[in-house]
């Protein structure tokens, strides 16, 4: 089975061409990442625009690298939510107006299960059951994974996501949007013992995660820093190690209680956050500890890309589902937990 994916629930257009026989065909993405850096972050109107302009092409170019012709396709999955309503819409009226047009199942599917799923398109994917630490711009979630479409959400973030830490601790250091890749190269430059931030709700059980208050933190230490004219190149490194340590420290703890609770010792890690070096370091060491093993997807696919969605899809259509004709979805928030088994 065929089944071209496509991605546009954010700021990221991800197409991609899974065949359930030969598996990933092809994929191509394109980043917007570049026009919201201006702002400081998404503007979603703009990202609905750019997914327009940009959706069509890419579609060819996928089918083209992969040698399919568009009458060969089985199937189409895109990204139903959640997410910007705004450029969910045009994932969704682009696979239905071409699923329509060519007589075949199309199907809306969760954002958030395709980076979960993502580790799958890998060449030694992790079996069921598994914890997962979903960290992402949007999202930080531990979830306990059953089997496909079997969730137990244990814990999630209370206010920010891990992600949307990085990029507001970003802008304060006066960084790129988004800025979790720029504060981690600053934080390699700084002194690890010169500040220490809390590690968020870990002095008492549950794994439950809260970010808003390491964010508080460091532009107090910035404020502070600045009063005494002591905010240098190497003071913003210093602080940036800090923020960066203390994010992957709360999210290593976590895990680690996640891990024990459930007597697993399979860690699935996926969504942007995860192409972290020192959480990837920290968690390595964790798992050695307790003869776990963590599966990430590959670097591209760690951020959002329509090879999840057309993984995610393909598994789903093949066991029979899909939107009714005419009935297309776009839903900004959509919990994980009432996804259905296939
Ligand atoms: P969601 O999937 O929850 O809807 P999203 O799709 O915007 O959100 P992703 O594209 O999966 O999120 O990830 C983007 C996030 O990952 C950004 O917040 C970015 O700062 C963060 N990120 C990317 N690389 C790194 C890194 N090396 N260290 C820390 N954070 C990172
Ligand atoms: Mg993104
Ligand atoms: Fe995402």
């Amino acid at each position: 089975m065929r089944v071209l994916g496509i991605e546009t629930s954010c700021d990221e257009t991800g197409v991609a061409l899974y065949d359930t026989e030969r598996g990933l065909a092809a994929d191509a993405l394109y980043s917007q990442v570049a026009m919201h850096a201006e702002y400081g972050g998404v503007v979603p109107e703009l990202a609905s625009r750019d997914h327009t302009r940009r959706l069509l092409p890419l579609i060819q170019q996928v089918l083209d690298e992969a040698g399919v012709a568009r009458g060969e396709l089985d199937a189409i999955a895109y990204t139903a939510g959640p997410g910007l309503v705004g450029a969910l819409m045009v994932g969704a009226s682009t696979a239905h107006g071409m699923a329509r047009a060519l007589d075949i199942p199309v199907l809306g599917v969760h954002h958030m299960e395709g980076h979960l799923l993502a580790p799958m398109l890998e060449n030694a994917p992790p079996g069921f059951p598994f914890v997962a630490l979903l960290v992402s711009g949007g999202h930080t979630q531990l979830v306990e994974v059953h089997g496909l479409g079997r969730y137990t959400l244990l814990g999630e973030s209370v206010d920010d996501a891990a992600g949307e830490a990085f990029d507001k601790a970003a802008k304060m250091l006066g960084l790129d949007y988004p800025g979790g890749p720029h504060v981690a190269r600053l934080a390699e430059a700084g002194d690890p013992g010169r500040f220490r931030f809390p590690r968020p709700m870990t002095d008492r059980p549950g794994l439950d995660f809260s970010f808003s208050g390491l964010k508080t933190h460091t532009l107090t230490t910035l404020r502070q820093l600045e009063a005494e004219g002591a905010l240098d190149g190497a003071a913003q490194a210093d602080v940036a190690r800090a923020f960066e340590d203390a994010v992957v420290d709360t999210l290593v703890i976590k895990c680690r209680r996640a891990l024990d609770q459930t007597g697993l010792k399979r860690l699935v890690v996926a969504g942007g956050v995860s192409a972290n070096i020192r959480l990837r370091e920290g968690l390595a060491h964790e798992c050695a500890k307790r003869h776990a093993r963590a599966y990430y997807p590959r670097g591209r696919f760690c951020t959002d890309n329509g090879a999840m969605i057309a993984y995610v899809g393909a598994r789903r259509l093949q066991a029979g589902e899909h939107d009714e004709t005419g009935i297309m979805k776009a839903v900004p928030r959509w919990p994980m937990e009432t996804l259905s088994v296939p």
